[in-house]
């Protein structure tokens, strides 16, 4: 069971019945789906948000809580790719998207543990930590975002942890408890006016002249406008979606309740952290500071969470050697979603809206990009986006079923091995 979940597990929500018609059907009630939700209830849409586990039970509650809006590829990698023009607009929406997560947790009054606590990020090698050091100057002159290195004579203060050359701190990311935040987006979209149907799958829609018809195991609507906001868990409902999305599994652990002492030698800073790696892998005190969470994209498909735990557990091992005789009390899967292209996706295809593909960095990414494909539908000029873009392509030789992750991630740990990693701040 995730470790959000002591705090704030998935609720059932009182069954309401399928209206006949609603303005806007929403399918997936997570991050995506509720802020689309709200931002339409408040213009006064009628809104039906469908999803088949209970609301927030799919990455929206199971995540690390890292604010980092984070993209893909590295500030010069997105010019180079995008040019120079939608290369910078990509990074200043990040740094609008992540303004205006915490706008929205400071209006709305939400309880989700949020702090402004930096992140560090260690270098696996000294080349990482010199490509680290341009990137960081360049996020800064174009956009301002106060990034600093920090030596490896210096890494003490950030770190008690010898396997780094080096890192990067960015102040302008912080963390929140995921558990709390969806629990307080589900309240306020349902204080907003919208319906919320919990595990009610949507098996189907067509069509029809004035919207689309959605098929769910409770009845069926008839919507003007839909949302497609599965991201990772997208299903067989939407079998053309399911082969331009590659859900990915992400693992997560969470310690025993560690001393006071030993936390702040582990993690001085209280900040939330990454590496360079390929096989990326985040770390975090949990918001009461006694223990640490990691995770990692080390799991596979049909490994149990107890296995995906320890492989991970071996890793913090690595990473700090003080903690070889510490348990874990928590370890949990989830699903992150990615596509051919490297940056979120938001497009319409036969009028409906689609979101999704945030690469793992989806705490930021999903809020805003619901928000937008809400705003499109209400026609507001607001809803225009540097993400927007054409249906993607599919994925070839795939529909669903991710049997090349093993081969893939293979690759990624023989890169890591061989000190290649990424290449962005
Ligand atoms: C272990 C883990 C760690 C992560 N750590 C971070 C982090 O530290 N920072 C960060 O920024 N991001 C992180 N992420 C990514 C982030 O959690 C996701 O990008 C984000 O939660 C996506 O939100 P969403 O609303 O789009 O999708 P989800 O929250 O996954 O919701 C999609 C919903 O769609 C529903 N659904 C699917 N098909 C149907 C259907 N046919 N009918 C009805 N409902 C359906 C599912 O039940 C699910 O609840 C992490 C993810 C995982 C799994």
């Amino acid at each position: 069971m995730p470790y959000w979940w002591e705090a704030a597990e998935p609720k059932s929500v009182p069954e309401a019945p399928v209206a006949e018609r609603c303005d806007v059907a929403i399918i997936g009630a997570g991050y995506t789906g509720l802020s689309a939700a709200i931002t339409l209830a408040r213009a006064g849409r009628n809104v039906q948000i469908f999803d088949r586990q209970r609301p927030g039970e799919g990455a929206s509650s199971r995540n690390g809580g890292i604010t980092s809006g984070n993209i893909r590829i590295g500030l010069s990698a997105a010019i180079e790719k995008y040019g120079e023009a939608k290369g910078l607009a990509l990074y200043r929406e990040g740094v609008e998207a992540r303004k205006d997560l915490q706008r929205f947790i400071h209006e709305e009054k939400l309880d989700c543990d949020f702090v402004l606590s930096g992140r560090f990020t260690g270098c696996i090698s000294d080349d990482h930590y010199d490509i680290q050091a341009r990137e960081t100057d360049l996020l800064n002159r174009h956009l301002n975002i106060g990034g600093y290195v920090v030596p490896k004579e210096e890494q003490h203060k950030e770190t008690g942890s010898a396997m780094y050359r080096g890192g990067v701190v960015r102040p302008d990311i912080g963390m929140l408890h995921p558990g709390k935040f969806v629990q307080e987006m589900i309240r306020v979209a349902v204080e907003s006016g919208a319906i919320l149907h919990g595990e009610t799958p949507v098996t189907g829609f067509e069509r029809v002249s004035d919207g689309y018809v959605i098929h769910t195991t409770r009845g069926k609507t008839v919507a003007r406008d839909l949302i497609f906001a599965a991201n990772g868990y997208i299903d067989g409902a939407n079998k053309w979606l399911r082969r331009r999305i590659v859900p990915i599994p992400s693992c997560m652990i969470a310690t025993e309740p560690l001393s006071p002492n030993l936390m702040k030698t582990l993690m001085p800073a209280g900040r939330g952290m990454g590496e360079t790696r390929k096989l990326y892998r985040y770390f975090r005190p949990s918001p009461d500071g006694r223990r640490i969470l990691l995770g990692g994209r080390s799991s596979m498909f049909g490994r149990s969470e107890a296995e995906s735990g320890a492989h991970l557990l071996k890793g913090l091992i690595e990473m700090y050697p003080e903690l070889s005789d510490t348990k874990i009390s928590h370890s949990w899967n989830g699903l992150v979603a990615f596509s051919r292209s490297d940056i979120p996706l938001l497009f319409q295809r036969d009028g409906a809206h689609y979101t999704g593909g945030y690469c793992g960095s989806g705490v930021v990414w999903a809020r805003w990009i619901g928000q937008k494909a809400a705003l499109k539908i209400l026609g507001s000029p607001e809803g225009a986006s540097v993400f927007d873009c054409d249906p993607p392509p599919a994925v070839p030789f795939f529909n669903g079923r991710t049997w090349f992750l093993p081969a893939v991630l293979g690759w990624h740990g023989l890169l890591d091995k061989l000190g290649r990693g990424v290449v962005k701040a």
